[in-house]
Formats: C-alpha cells, structure tokens, sequence
C-alpha cells in the first residue's frame, strides 16, 4: 500500500467512527477531480464510474458550476430563509419547471435523508396518520425514521427502530419464484393485502426509489409503479418518490418517474442537484404543500451557496442536454455488458437504464459473489476506473458516471473489463 494511503486509513481509524469504510484493499489517495476523472496523489488518472454514488452528474469540479458557487461565495454564503435572498427562489423556481406534473412548492434541506424524513413529515400531516408502506431493498437514509424505512439490513443499524412501517418485497424479477409471463405484477398487487393485513387500513404514504440505487440497481417490471399508483389511489395513501440517487439525468430521463409515466404526489431529491454541493429537497404540488403551514426552517438549507450550485446544474444539464447523453451512453455501455454477461452463467443479470447500471455476479448455485465482484473492482481500479458495488449482497457491480462521461472512456471501460472477466475462473 502507498504511505499516502497508510498514513490516512491511520487517521481514519484513529479519528472518524468505526462504520465509516473505504473500497479497496490497496486505495488510491484522490486528490483532484476534473469531470469524468479523479486523479491520485501520485498522479495516476482514473475514469470515474460511481460519480461520488450519484452525484457529480455534470462532473468533477466542471467550471461552469464552480464559477457560479465562486461568484455566490464572494457575495454572499448564508442569511437562513428569515430573510428574502434571490438564490434559494430562482432554484425552487427552476425546479417547479423540470419537475413532473403538478409538482411545484419545494422545502430545501442539506441531505437525502432529511429530504426524506421531511416528505415523511409531510405525508404525516396530510393524512394524519404516521404509518409507512416501503420497499425491501429500499435506501432512504440515516435518521431514526428513515434509516427504518430502509429495507437493507446492511444498512438498518438502529436497534430500535420505528415502528408502523410495513415492507412490500422488492420488484425484482431475477430469483422471484412467479413466472414473469403470467405474474401479473404480484409484487405490486400484494399492496392491497398489506395494506389490509399489516396496517391501519390507512397509512401515510409509500415511499420508494424508482429504481432501487444501493439495492442492486433493481428496475422494477413495467407498469410496476402505474399499479403501485392505483392501488394507493383508491385508498387515499400518498406516494413518495425517492429520486436522490435516480435524479437529474442519471436515468437517461430528468427523473426516473418519468420513464413509468407516475407523478408522485411527494418528490425528494439530493445528491446530483448540488452536484457536490450539499443540498437536499422535498417536492409536492400546491394541494399537498398546504398543510404543512406551521413555521418550518432548515438553517442552512437551500442556503445561498448551494441555491446557486442548483441553478448552474440545471442549466448546465439543460445546456448540454445531459439527460439525452445519458440515455446514448448508457445504452451503449449496457450493450457491450450485456455481451460480456453472455455465456458466462455467473453473470446473472445486467440491468438498469441510462447511465445507471449494474452488472450482478453470481456463484454456483446462485449465492451472491462478493468476492468476485471485490476482485474485479480492485482490478478496474488497477487498470484507472473506479466503479461501485451495490446490492444486499454486495455483488452488483455499478457503472454510475459522471454523466459528461466519453464514448471513448465507456470503450476503454468496455476492453479492460472484457480483458479482467476473460482472466476469471468460469464458474
Ligand atoms: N435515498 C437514496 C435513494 C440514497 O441513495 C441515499 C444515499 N445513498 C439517501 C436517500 C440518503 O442520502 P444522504 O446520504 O444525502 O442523506
């Protein structure tokens, strides 16, 4: 291992929480970011594949954005929303714009999991009730009420957890016992009978992510969600859409919701709209907004800087039409997967949309294969890019670029892995 590396896992140990972990056995030190590259401490370039998970779509310190946050900085950082500043208005505006339907009032956070908790909020005071519906392999965050609407026990560390929250199982069809010709999506019309079963008759809301992020790059089958959407209409219950990491183009669509053809009446966002910057949101239309009217204040969210971070990522995305890139890209990176996974039976499955893909290793008789998936990321790492891992069992190999990403970077990607699975043992 370099001394860089050394001398900083000894400072980590010594001065951040044990639960804090790194990738890799042998890690590179990053010291700088350029777009769709990370750079080492001895100077090695890498491609970066996971985007800071999701984040970094316009990529690496991209100057556009750096300038705006720049120029806000020199004027103004922060006041709190007890007095009128023009940044935190021109986001909450622009997002009114490229939300779907009649999403329109944003309350602005400094995280995914507040984003969240406050949509929970949110939903607890329109429908009076504060039971939750969520998905298992569900991500949605670290606070006491969403860390218990995670559905991955990985990341499920409170050992007391809130309760009045009732799991759906994952839309996954890959290893789901129905036939997928004649299931008739059971996993979404099973809503109905926990509805019954586990719950008041009348919970909050369902809250989910449109494809499942930490959960193995999970797409759910379609018209999973336009089902979903039916049956909690037709009992009243509210659906929160967790679009944190799905969000701003990374789908190959602005949202993801948009590829199921659902609004949701509640829509949270982070991560990629601050692109580094940190900044969260939870969004509804006017009906649902009005009941929340007691005073509500987020010190430093939405605060100046990171508004302003939020513009010049909308229009940077809208410039380049980063979501359109998105869908080009990623289409071309899941076809060259998908003919690596071809005749190699321990690839079980590559799926996701746009640039957010996953590609999910298997051992004989279909156990998870964390091993493999640690080696094959040490050695992509080794040969200059960085992707992730994803999945319960930490088997899904994750392709989640900067969206600025490069033909030639995917093509490049494309021959070392072809090159590293061609050196695997077969079975
Ligand atoms: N929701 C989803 C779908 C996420 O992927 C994450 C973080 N990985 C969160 C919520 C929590 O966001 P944060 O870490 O910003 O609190």
């Amino acid at each position: 291992m370099n001394r860089d590396a050394a001398e900083l896992i000894e400072k980590k140990n010594n001065f951040l929480f044990p639960c804090v972990f790194h990738f890799y056995k042998d890690p590179p030190v990053i010291e700088r970011g350029e777009m769709q590259y990370l750079f080492d401490s001895n100077g090695t370039r890498y491609v970066d594949l996971y985007a800071g998970v999701s984040v970094v779509q316009c990529g690496h310190c991209n100057p556009f954005v750096v300038d705006a946050v720049e120029r806000q900085m020199e004027r103004l950082q922060h006041t709190t929303t007890i007095y009128l500043t023009r940044p935190i208005l021109d986001l909450a505006e622009r997002l009114a714009a490229v939300t779907p339907g009649d999403l329109k009032r944003t309350f602005f956070v400094n995280s995914g999991s507040e984003a969240n908790e406050g949509a929970c909020l949110l939903a607890s005071l329109v429908r009076r009730n504060s039971e939750f519906i969520a998905l298992r392999g569900g991500l949605h965050g670290r606070t006491k009420l969403t860390m218990s609407l995670t559905g991955l026990g990985m990341w499920r560390t409170d050992p007391n957890p809130v309760g009045g929250i009732s799991f759906l199982r994952a839309p996954k069809c890959l290893g789901c016992s129905e036939n997928p010709d004649t299931c008739d999506l059971a996993c979404a019309s099973e809503l109905n009978d926990l509805i019954a079963s586990s719950t008041s008759g009348s919970p909050a809301a369902l809250i989910a992510e449109p494809i499942q992020g930490n959960g193995g790059i999970v797409v759910p089958p379609e018209g999973y969600f336009k089902r979903i959407g039916e049956i909690l209409d037709s009992h009243g219950i509210l659906l929160i859409l967790d679009e944190v990491q799905t969000g701003f183009g990374r789908t190959g669509r602005f949202f993801a919701c948009e590829h199921e053809g659902v609004v949701p009446q509640i829509l949270t966002v982070a991560k990629g709209l601050g692109n580094g910057t940190p900044i969260g949101a939870f969004i509804a239309g006017d009906e649902i907004a009005s009941h929340y009217t007691r005073p509500g204040a987020s010190t430093t969210g939405g605060n100046a800087v990171s508004a302003a971070a939020g513009v010049a990522v909308l229009d940077y995305m809208e410039k380049e039409n980063l979501p359109q890139r998105s869908a080009e890209l990623g289409g071309l990176l899941k076809a060259r997967l998908e003919e690596m996974a071809h005749d190699r039976p321990w690839i079980a499955e590559v799926r996701g949309r746009g640039l957010m893909l996953g590609m999910e290793l298997i051992a004989d008789g279909g156990a998870p294969d964390a091993d493999r998936t640690d080696i094959i990321l040490e050695e992509l790492k080794d040969r200059g890019f960085l992707a992730g891992k994803t999945g319960p069992g930490r088997n899904v190999l994750t392709f989640m670029p900067p969206l600025v990403i490069e033909n030639e970077n995917i093509d490049a990607l494309c021959n070392a892995l072809e090159d590293i699975l061609a050196g695997q043992r077969p079975g």
